[in-house]
């Protein structure tokens, strides 16, 4: 049984949950321990008393427990990234190189620690100094989704940790194995008890007691618009500084002057892989008349060959979706797309494989409209549809037609075109003849409109949230 971590204590949840494999649901990955709101109080008490001392204990300490945890999550990323693979569900190779994103994100942010700075400013008034300084915020809740289950808690952890604050952490209910085994990791890095908490269990009991705490000075969240905009009321009510990564419908623009081969690849890997579950997955293919027909035989033809199995399985390039009812909306959402009137030309099936699991065939649309449900909303699987436009100009308004703004790309051998495609599509981030998904470690991650809400994740700018400013005026 994996136990909740609490002021430095290994304790007993409430309840218990099972945790089974979407590939083989016959395997149960892990029995872990459910925590109440009380534990979360507890973990937040903790987390308020230890702050200070993390923070007093200065910034090299800091920077060697970051990377004493990065060095041992890279050197387990074999083992661990099994363990991903066998709770999400997203294919072995994908798994293991989530892991070592998080490993190398824990050493980034240990170099970050020791590169805190602040700002001396003249003032404009004769024999005073100003100086910008830079503080930990307090207490952080980090709050996390199931499609990323070691990657994002890294993301928000290790800055969190680097900057001085302390943590209260609660992942995903389907997959807390992978935040379990980090947690554990960070349980031996040498923290005061209670700088770091882990309490799993449900997002309406501990996200709720989170969201309401006015211990808890920020709250860091990836996942649906809905919870990010029930925690703008409940936690942005009481001014909480906010960081909310949520929803996307991702273009991808394809111009007839597109190396073919190359914006194929970019369709099928942005939209399909990692099951498309990614909040960065391409789902609107915007692809220009002229080259329409052969772009659609290209990518149905990449999906009829992809091999969708277990995700431990070596072959297998498509896992199975996370859970029975992702399943069933992906496939409602087959059917809604079917009514609205476009044409289903690829997959969309539920398949079934050796084992039990929430297996589909990734499914490709054509004749949609950009104000088709299916084009509109996001539907988090692997299910994307083709938008055929007249020209350049057609295609970026298409692409910017969404009330999403996180991640766009566009295929095209024109300077002139790609170049104007990046200042103008309403995106936080804008891929050139690359995927849609899959980012850097090091630099900003975030979008516009509703796809996020605060400052920038990762890179550098990941200090404007886990820091707060302070102006001293000192007079000698
Ligand atoms: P998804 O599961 O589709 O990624 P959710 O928004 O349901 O998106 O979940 C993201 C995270 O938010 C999970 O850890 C979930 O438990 C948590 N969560 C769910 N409801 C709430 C809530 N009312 N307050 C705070 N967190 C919540």
């Amino acid at each position: 049984m994996h136990k909740n971590f609490i002021d430095g204590v290994w304790c007993e949840g409430q309840t218990v949950r099972e945790n089974l494999s979407p590939s083989d649901l016959t395997d149960r990955v892990g029995l872990y321990a459910q925590a109440d709101a009380q534990d979360t109080r507890n973990a937040i008490e903790a987390a308020a008393a230890a702050q200070p001392l993390w923070s007093a204990g200065g910034s090299q300490r800091r920077a060697e427990a970051l990377d004493l945890i990065g060095q041992e999550i890279l050197a387990r990323r074999e083992e661990l990234g099994r363990l991903l693979a066998r709770e999400e569900g997203k294919v072995l190779a994908e798994a293991i190189a989530e892991v070592g994103r998080a490993g190398h994100i824990f050493k980034f942010f240990a170099g970050e620690a020791l590169r805190v700075s602040g700002e001396h400013i003249e003032s404009v008034r004769p024999g005073i100094d100003v100086d910008v300084l830079r503080q930990p915020v307090g207490v952080v809740g980090i709050i996390t989704p199931w499609n990323f289950p070691i990657a994002i808690p890294a993301w928000k952890i290790a800055p969190a940790l680097a900057y001085g604050n302390a943590v209260v952490f609660k992942p995903a209910d389907l997959v807390p194995g992978s935040a379990w085994a980090l947690a554990e990791i960070i349980s031996r890095a040498g923290l005061p008890p209670g700088t770091f908490n882990l309490v799993m269990g449900r997002g309406s009991v501990i996200g709720e007691a989170l969201a309401e705490s006015t211990q808890v000075r920020a709250i860091s969240f990836t996942g649906s618009t809905a919870t990010g905009q029930r925690l703008m009321r409940t936690a942005g009510q009481r001014f909480a500084k906010l960081q909310l990564e949520m929803g996307g419908k991702n273009p991808l623009v394809v111009l007839a002057d597109a190396n073919l081969e190359q914006a194929v690849e970019c369709a099928v890997q942005g939209a399909y892989f990692s099951t498309g579950q990614r909040c960065t997955a391409s789902s609107r293919f915007i692809v220009e008349k002229a080259i329409h027909g052969h772009f659609v035989e290209a990518v149905s033809e990449r999906l009829a060959g992809l091999r969708v199995g277990h995700a431990l399985q070596v072959d297998s390039q498509i896992g199975p979706v996370a859970d029975m009812s992702q399943l069933s909306q992906n496939l409602d959402y087959v059917d809604i797309g079917q009514r609205e009137g476009a044409v289903l030309v690829q997959g969309g099936q539920a398949l079934t494989r050796d084992t039990e699991g929430y297996y589909m065939s990734p499914a490709l649309f054509t004749d949609t409209q950009s104000n088709m449900r299916i084009a509109q909303e996001e539907i988090f699987g692997p299910v994307a549809c083709v938008i055929a436009v007249d020209d350049y100009e057609h295609a970026l308004e298409i692409a910017n037609d969404t009330p999403f703004g996180l991640s766009a790309g566009i295929c095209t051998t024109s300077l002139k075109h790609a170049t104007h495609y990046k200042r103008h599509v309403q995106s936080g981030m804008v891929m050139v003849n690359t995927p849609t998904a899959g980012v850097d470690y090091h630099v900003p991650f975030g979008g516009t409109k509703a796809s996020s809400h605060g400052s920038r994740e990762q890179g550098r700018h990941a200090i404007e949230f886990f820091t707060s400013v302070k102006t001293a005026y000192t007079q000698a």
